[in-house]
């Protein structure tokens, strides 16, 4: 009996972490291939902290992923499925045959809210980097953050609205800030106590909130806001502003063979990933039709998934239902904020947490059960033999109100502490420093990804 054979379509978030989960669970029984259009797996959630300068992207190449977890990689995309035939046909016009195929290719992110600057990650940050430039020289003096209905995640613009609100007040530039949202709370699918948490950081911050609004379009120096069930047609809402800066609304892409659904047309799955109608097709992450688009959410959905290919494998697993706990690392421009909720979904108890202290290890971002651990590992940070994400609890007292004063005295002095660690050729300390600094900042500043590496070098030389 030749292994199952398993075709992950998808380099992202989703697409890894089935292969890692897949590794873990079934290695001997699969055969898995990588299929992806691009080289490398690049972080998102880090890049609302390009155009700020704080650090330097993170990348991964897929080729060598794919290598350590016994699958092969090809740099081609999935161009339509044929479920009869059970064979993934690439762009290249290859066919593969497969016994379980997860579909994990993403969305496309649509701009929304028209006359904004839409930002949907890296590609968008110059753009963002010139608007701090404006705001540098004088000439913007107002911006409105705009959270679209249907926004796909809502936790970056709170990001950039913190972020831009620090950096105005490192300029000494006094800037009108607004936030627009169809949300009830700030950030309500996290739970009222991650609520309460943002709403005091973004008062302290300076960041003016409407709420129950969502945008229209940007025109003439005015954000036109719609209440989503407005009685008076006639009464023109808006904010007035230089700029707007708007997240984006996601959209599935074109994928013959797959079925979809709702305007945004996206993928049905049940909650094993099985796409609905379709015998060995699963898919996972933002494709699909679940509400929230997040990357811890896709991970779990990938695991999910994984667990339940691995039984069809035959491996001794059993399979694991999607059950969604949020996990958020908020970028705030000083001390991060972690927030973990179990959403009221109507799938079991609802739970909000919020907390200045990790609330879960390693402190990813995007914080996949396998993943996570993974790259944490490969980009130096040392994560002992654990191969798991594990949920830590908050210390009494830490719920997460308030900017932390002297955080960035702390940040500072854990950076010259492991640069005098280096200097004295303590490579060991000096990496351990750098630990602290990712614990309270969630990055390393800029080079200081570099000096890891070289330091991992000369530890290993020491030993
Ligand atoms: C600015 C920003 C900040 C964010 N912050 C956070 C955060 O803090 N925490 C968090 O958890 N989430 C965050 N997210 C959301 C998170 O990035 C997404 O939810 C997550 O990446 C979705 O994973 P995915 O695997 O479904 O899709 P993706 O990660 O987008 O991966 C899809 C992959 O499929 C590939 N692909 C596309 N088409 C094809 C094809 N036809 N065939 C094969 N491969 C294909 C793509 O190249 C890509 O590699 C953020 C998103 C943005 C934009």
């Amino acid at each position: 009996m030749g292994r199952f054979r398993v075709v992950i379509a998808g380099g992202g978030v989703a697409g890894l972490e089935a292969l890692l989960a897949l590794h873990e669970l079934a290695s001997e029984r699969v055969e898995m291939t990588l299929l992806a259009p691009q080289q490398e797996f690049v972080s998102r959630p880090l890049s609302v902290a390009e155009p700020f300068d704080l650090t330097d992207p993170r990348s991964f190449p897929l080729g060598e992923i794919a290598r350590e977890h016994d699958a092969r990689f090809r740099g081609e995309a999935l161009a339509r499925v044929d479920p009869e035939g059970r064979k993934a046909v690439s762009t290249d016009g290859g066919e593969l045959e497969y016994d379980a195929l997860l579909v994990a290719i993403g969305v496309d992110a649509a701009e929304a809210v028209p006359g904004a600057l839409t930002f949907r990650g890296s590609r968008d940050a110059p753009r963002f980097k010139a608007l701090l430039g404006e705001i540098e020289q004088g000439r913007v003096s107002s911006i409105a953050f705009a959270m679209p209905r249907d926004a796909a995640w809502p936790l970056p613009l709170y990001e950039l609205a913190l972020l831009t609100s620090a950096r105005a007040r490192e300029l000494g530039r006094a800037l009108d800030l607004h936030l627009v949202s169809p949300e009830s709370q700030p950030l309500n699918l996290f739970g009222a106590r991650a609520s309460a948490s943002v709403k005091s950081l973004l008062e302290e911050a300076g960041v003016a909130l409407h709420l129950g609004w969502a945008p229209v379009a940007f025109e003439a120096g005015a954000l036109q806001l719609d209440d989503g069930a407005k009685l008076e047609r006639d009464r023109v809402v808006a904010v007035q502003c230089d700029r707007v800066v708007a997240v984006p609304v996601p959209v599935g892409p074109e994928l013959p063979g797959l079925p979809r659904v709702g305007p945004r047309k996206l993928v049905p799955t049940d909650r094993y990933g099985t796409v609905e109608g379709l015998d060995g097709v699963y898919a996972a992450g933002d494709i699909t039709s679940f509400p929230i688009k997040q990357g811890g959410l896709a991970a779990q959905q990938a695991d999910a998934a994984a667990s339940a290919i691995a039984a069809a494998a035959g491996a001794p697993v059993t399979p694991q239902l999607f059950r969604p706990v949020l996990r958020g690392a908020l970028i705030t421009g000083h001390a991060p904020r972690f927030l973990r909720a179990q959403p009221d979904l109507g799938l079991g108890p609802v739970s909000s947490e919020a907390a200045r202290s990790v609330l879960w290890w390693p402190p990813a971002k995007v914080a996949g059960r396998y993943l996570a651990p993974y790259l944490a590992a490969k980009a130096g940070y040392p994560t002992s033999k654990r191969k798991q994400l594990v949920d830590v609890e908050p210390p009494y007292g830490d719920e997460g109100r308030g900017l932390s004063a002297g955080h960035e005295d702390v940040v500072e002095l854990a950076l010259t502490s492991a640069e005098a660690s280096a200097r004295w050729r303590d490579f060991k300390g000096a990496l351990r420093w750098l630990e602290v600094v990712e614990d309270l900042e969630l990055y390393l500043p800029p080079d200081y990804e570099q000096k890891r590496i070289n330091w991992q070098g000369l530890a290993g030389q020491n030993d």
